[in-house]
This record gives structure tokens, C-alpha cells and sequence, in this order.
């Protein structure tokens, strides 16, 4: 498993800096229209406008990634 390292190191690397980004970006709460939803755990969202929960995709509230 180790050789393997070296091969698919970056690659992985690279897509977590994407999927890092991803969750780092300010998404549109589907509820009032405002960028103010944050990721606080896999899958769950929250917007700090309207105070909505709610469940969307691990990665961004509407599945783009
Ligand atoms: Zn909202």
C-alpha cells in the first residue's frame, strides 16, 4: 500500500483542497436567499441569517461537488 503513496498523494491532495474550498465557500440558504449558510458537520447546514438547520449534501448545501 505504501508504493502507492507516492502516486496517488497528489491527486488526492489536489481534491481535497477542492472539496476544502468547496465547504470553505459561502452558500445560498434555499430558505431566505442570503449567503450566510455554513457547513457544521457532514451533511448538515446552517444559515446564521434565518437560524434554518437544514440537511444537504456532505459537501455543499445543494450538490454541486
Ligand atoms: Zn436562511
Amino acid at each position: 500500500m505504501k508504493r502507492f503513496g507516492a502516486r496517488y498523494g497528489p491527486t488526492l491532495k489536489k481534491r481535497f483542497t477542492k472539496i476544502e474550498a468547496l465547504q470553505r465557500a459561502k452558500h445560498k440558504c434555499p430558505y431566505c436567499n442570503k449567503s450566510s449558510v455554513k457547513r457544521i458537520a457532514v451533511g448538515i447546514w446552517h444559515c446564521r441569517k434565518c437560524l434554518t438547520k437544514f440537511a444537504g449534501k456532505a459537501y455543499t448545501p445543494r450538490g454541486e461537488a
